[in-house]
């Protein structure tokens, strides 16, 4: 069966006209489209459907977040500024105490970046929730997955694996405390989009992805699309605070395989790591080097010793069993 991306690839990938006005298609976190002025328009689209990406039942205002977030998150991505957004709603029905606690949770997340809802649809369905967001960047700086360079560093925000450590607790995969269980829930359910961090990088990231189907498949994109190989040390990979009670091997699996973590994986030449690090200083946020971008192709995955870890590194895809 093909997979999410090749079915991406196969049937909804077309070779740009001539005189249309789009500088970055399918492919990226974001398209960029040509305006008359200096920045580009940036526009991203997620979908959150019952069952496939949160539980039936799941609580409404941290729905409403989330379904920004991970909007707001492919803008960061980018380097794009949030300008705006739409919202198309299916319900199963009109039940007002969710509408008030699902618009709360999503008007917060809003008004923190100034994205103002700009319209929507709205119909009876199989509870999906799907967002468009649009913002702008200043093209010659936009942190596309094409731009990685042989020798950058490859860095990460905050910290991975928490989500999917929530998950594996839900699933009963694994037992965990309940405080464990609680700090991880916290990042499965309101993850932070990182979209300052996007904004700061301008100019200092080559290029850049939101991890959102785990690292491994995450940073294989930017490799692709650049042409370029990694190597990733294993031992410096920032472990959220929830997995680091567990296992360490279990910990770099869920850091690089786990996804819905909204972090930021990104590239950047040697000579940026002062100002990477004041950027991470000035934002209250950790920036952690995990390796480097190599000739070649693929993910070299080593351990402290600097010998290679084979771990089942498969990340996130739909449509594979
Ligand atoms: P992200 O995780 O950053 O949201 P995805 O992995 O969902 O990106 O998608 C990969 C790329 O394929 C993106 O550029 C996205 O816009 C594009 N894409 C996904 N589904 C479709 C579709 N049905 N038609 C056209 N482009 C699509
Ligand atoms: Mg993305």
């Amino acid at each position: 069966m093909l997979s999410e991306f090749e079915l991406i690839r196969q049937y909804f990938t077309r070779q740009a006209q001539p005189g249309i006005r789009l500088a970055l298609g399918v492919g990226d976190d974001c398209a960029l489209l040509k305006t008359d002025g200096k920045r580009q328009l940036a526009i991203s689209t997620d979908m959150l459907v019952e069952d496939r990406h949160f539980f039936k039942g799941a609580e409404p205002q941290a729905l409403g977040h989330k379904a920004l977030a991970v909007n707001l998150s492919d803008l960061a991505a980018m380097g794009a500024e949030p300008i705006g957004f739409t919202l198309a709603l299916a319900l199963p029905s009109v039940d007002e105490a969710w509408l008030a606690s699902f618009s709360r949770g999503l008007f917060a997340l809003a008004e923190r970046h100034q994205c103002p809802l700009i319209g929507g649809d709205t119909t009876k369905g199989p509870l999906n929730l799907c967002i468009t967001v649009f913002g702008e960047v200043e093209p010659q700086l936009a942190l596309r997955r094409d731009r990685a360079q042989i020798g950058d560093d490859i860095w990460i925000s905050g910290s991975l694996g928490d989500a999917r450590l929530a998950l594996a607790g839900y699933r009963h995969e694994l037992e965990l405390s309940a405080q464990t269980l609680e700090t991880a829930a916290v990042r499965m359910h309101t993850p932070t989009p990182r979209v300052e961090l996007g904004r700061a990088l301008l100019g200092h990231a080559h290029a850049a992805i939101d991890i959102s189907d785990g690292l491994s498949g995450d940073l294989a994109h930017i490799l692709e699309s650049s042409n370029v190989g990694a190597r990733v040390d294993a031992s410096t990979l920032p472990l959220g605070t929830a997995l680091q009670t567990q296992e360490r091997t279990l910990g770099w699996r869920f850091a690089l395989t786990g996804g819905d973590d909204y972090e930021l994986c990104f590239t950047a030449p040697k000579s940026a790591q002062a100002d990477i690090r004041a950027i991470g200083d000035n934002l209250g946020l950790a920036l952690t080097r995990i390796g480097e971008i190599e000739a070649g192709n693929g993910l070299r995955l080593l351990d402290a010793q600097g010998a290679a870890l084979t771990l089942d590194l498969q990340s996130f895809d739909h449509f594979r069993s």
